[in-house]
């Protein structure tokens, strides 16, 4: 049987929340073995999220766990505690079930691009997989530059001297290095700017383990692309609609 792919999704109430999940749902609805696990970025599990994955049409957990407040500033890691969350309702799920089951973790945030070849990519990662990551980095790509099928250094513009530099779509793991590692989360105390990833992938594996995807690294087949605020100038003060509808 294929190995079931589970997609965890920090997401957050805001003006344009219902289309990202919309079309993040209607990219993941086509994915054959995928669970969806979606953790709200709030005290509780909003209305309007349950009714969304009641609907979604496909298998999803919905968790929620706030960020606290003094984490909500910009320069910080974003969403660290809903994929520690999601982490954890996985462990938790798995670790009492007598025979290992086959899975694929990966982060899918809210306002990627995710091309379905990317999925049948990382289906087979052993341990910890990589690819290329597009519109990201400013730059058009970022990768991990590959040699003889092992991953040797990183292509980057960014920080280049992280251990790992690579974005949380870049890289895939297998639910027996999640399980066997089972101390292994995304940290606030001690972590700088944008090394969210390194050290993550740092607790669970080596440079030399990876698994390059791709062709090598060589295709982009996710982009981090990243939705323009809306322009709420013009919403009336007064004179509001007749109708009360939701966006
Ligand atoms: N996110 C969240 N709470 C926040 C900000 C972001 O749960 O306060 C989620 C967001 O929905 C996305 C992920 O965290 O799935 C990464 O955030 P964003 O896309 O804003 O980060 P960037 O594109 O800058 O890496
Ligand atoms: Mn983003």
């Amino acid at each position: 049987t294929l190995p079931t792919i589970y997609a965890i999704t920090p997401t957050y109430s805001r003006p344009v929340f219902t289309a990202e999940l919309t079309r993040l749902a209607n990219t993941l609805r086509q994915v054959a073995r995928l669970h969806w696990i979606l953790v709200e970025d709030a005290a509780t599990r909003s209305e309007l999220v349950s009714r969304f994955v009641a609907g979604a049409g496909l298998p999803c957990t919905h968790l929620h766990v706030p960020t606290p407040r003094r984490y909500k500033r910009p320069g910080l890691p974003r969403a660290t505690e809903q994929r520690n969350a999601g982490l954890a309702w996985l462990r938790q799920r798995h670790q009492h079930l007598p025979a290992p089951q086959p899975g694929v973790l990966f982060f899918a945030d809210d306002d990627n691009t995710y091309s379905l070849e990317l999925f049948h990519e990382m289906r087979t990662t052993r341990k910890v997989s990589v690819w290329p990551v597009g519109l990201v980095g400013g730059r058009r790509y970022e990768r991990p530059v590959v040699e003889n099928g092992k991953v040797v250094g990183w292509y980057t513009g960014w920080r280049a001297d992280r251990p790992f530099a690579i974005d949380m779509a870049g890289f895939a793991v297998s639910l027996q290095v999640i399980l066997s590692h089972p101390k292994a989360v995304f940290k606030r105390r001690g972590s700088q700017p944008g090394m969210q990833e390194s050290d993550f992938l740092k607790q669970i594996t080596t440079v030399e383990e990876l698994e390059p995807k791709a062709n090598n690294c060589t295709k982009v087949l996710v982009w981090h692309t990243r939705t323009e605020k809306v322009n709420l100038a013009n919403e009336p003060k007064y004179h509001l609609d007749t109708v009360n509808i939701e966006v």
